[in-house]
């Protein structure tokens, strides 16, 4: 691997006698990663280009996060109007415009776009609308046009896993890129694969909309890898939502009706008819396969991924990824991106020598209904690694809120504590509000915090986060 400590005047001597297409650093990609390690990199006064062959912003702005938050929201609001009621307001669950929502939500995920412009042109970034392949490790092609720079970045992000393509109807099927173009009307019934977060989400808001909700996963659970009590509180709230689970999901087929329905049929005989949408929501690919890696000595890991070290570079030296597509369990997420990338132009750029994104303890919200807040081991994790030593504090609870509502949502909270001193090393929250709840809670356990230190923090009332300082005993 290169030096990993700065040396700021020789780069500014090199920037000095580069040529136009010559640049300090390249990043390929202008997602959640790549437009934060190039804005970084630029204040710092590094000569940076950014290469982007779709809309301003990647996933989170244009398929993920905020679009996904956006229903979320509203999804929530669909709840509320019937709480509302059983609160004594004289109000009637109105009927959703989807159109409406959706153009409004479109409208502003535009000015989000527009607003990208302006921050490279503010940061100094040079920007080039296309798709970029490598030539060699230090030279990028864009429609004939070559880049070089001394240091790349790939944050090329990752898209929907297809359907097998010999699943028959394989082209029927929408992936969650496909939801967000839904713009015309709310679909009345759809079956959505998978048992993954983007799966659980999607089902959660189209199921709270109205619409008649099929989730097909295998296995028992859903959310592989989560604490598996939150799994199963969650798996059991979403059968009292009525969201139809089938656990037999070997799917066979995907067929066309006469009437432009489709249908789904399971390995098991269960076809399910009549559905307006299939939507498969089974994991996702990393945009590896088609930028010239091949050109650049880097070799890919599992399923396209690339491998990096603690500082984000590749086994190629000055070749560097973050986001996505790196090897990395479970990070998948846009902080952990924005925050990869902006440690390493400090460390780069910044003279910040050893500066780099500790992957440990990452907290996560998944928006399902309700939502999961999580950080650290689950159970079963904790055991594996700490034995004897864990103890586990839980609390399941029905919040005030849901005292005078008939749709009821219980919480759960555990939290997993390690040795004499009960180090906190994993938190597990599933239930109304809990989303707001984590972050600062997170902030402790990032700094160590043992249960003394939840136990000497006086509570505020009346909230559910309360609970997590007044858990009593441990159940194990
Ligand atoms: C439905 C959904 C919901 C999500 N919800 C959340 C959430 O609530 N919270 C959260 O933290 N994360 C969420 N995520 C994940 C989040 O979107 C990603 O972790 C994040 O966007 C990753 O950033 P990135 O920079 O690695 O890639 P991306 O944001 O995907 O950016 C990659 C960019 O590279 C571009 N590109 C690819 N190839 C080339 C090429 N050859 N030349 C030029 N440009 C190229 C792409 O067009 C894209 O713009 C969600 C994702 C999805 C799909």
């Amino acid at each position: 691997m290169s030096n990993r400590q700065t040396d700021l005047s020789s780069q500014t001597a090199a920037a000095s006698d580069a040529q136009p297409n010559d640049f300090d650093l390249i990043t390929i990609g202008a997602g959640s990663g790549g437009l934060s390690v190039v804005e970084r990199a630029a204040s710092y006064g590094a000569k940076c280009l950014i290469i982007e062959s779709d809309v301003m912003g990647g996933t989170c702005v244009n398929r993920g996060c905020v679009p996904k938050k956006v229903m979320w929201y509203s999804a929530n609001l669909a709840h509320a109007m019937h709480h509302a009621a059983d609160y004594g307001f004289d109000v009637k669950a109105g009927k959703l415009d989807w159109k409406k929502l959706v153009a409004k939500r479109e409208n502003m995920i535009g000015g989000i776009n527009d607003w990208y412009y302006e921050f490279l042109a503010e940061a100094g970034v040079e920007l080039i609308e296309g798709k970029a392949r490598f030539v060699n490790a230090k030279t990028i092609a864009v429609d004939g046009a070559q880049y070089t720079a001394d240091r790349i970045v790939i944050s090329t992000g990752g898209r929907p896993a297809d359907p097998p393509a010999d699943l028959p109807g394989a082209d029927l099927v929408i992936s969650s890129d496909g939801f967000f173009e839904l713009d015309e009307a709310q679909p009345a019934k759809v079956a959505v694969v998978g048992g993954g977060y983007i799966a659980l989400e999607l089902a959660g808001v189209l199921n709270a909309l109205g619409t008649e909700t099929h989730l097909l996963h295998q296995g028992h659970s859903v959310l592989r890898g989560f604490d598996a009590d939150i799994r199963a509180a969650l798996r059991k709230q979403m059968d009292k939502e009525g969201i139809q689970s089938n656990t037999q999901d070997k799917i066979t087929a995907v067929e066309q009706q006469a009437d432009g329905r489709l249908s789904i049929h399971l390995a098991d005989g269960t076809v399910i008819t009549d559905l307006d949408q299939v939507l498969w929501a089974v994991g996702r690919v990393p945009n590896t396969d088609d930028i010239g890696i091949e050109n650049t000595g880097i070799t890919l890991a599992r399923g396209g991924l690339i491998d990096v070290d603690d500082y984000q570079e590749t086994h190629v030296a000055g070749l560097y990824a973050l986001g996505d597509i790196i090897n990395k369990r479970g990070v998948q997420l846009t902080p952990v991106a924005i925050a990869a990338g902006r440690r390493l132009a400090d460390r780069l750029y910044g003279g910040m020598a050893g500066r780099k994104l500790d992957y440990q303890l990452i907290p996560t919200v998944m928006f399902t209904h309700p939502p999961i807040g999580t950080i650290g081991l689950t159970e079963a994790e904790a055991r594996a690694q700490y034995g004897e030593t864990v103890k586990v504090y839980s609390t399941e609870f029905n919040p005030m809120y849901y005292a005078f509502t008939q749709h009821k949502v219980k919480t759960l909270m555990k939290l997993i504590v390690v040795g004499e001193e009960e180090k906190v090393v994993g938190c597990h929250l599933l239930g109304k509000d809990v989303d707001e709840m984590l972050q600062g809670f997170a902030v402790a356990i990032k700094m160590g915090a043992t249960k003394q230190d939840f136990d000497d923090t006086v509570a505020i009332h009346p909230v559910s986060a309360e609970e997590l300082v007044t858990m009593k005993k441990p159940i194990g």
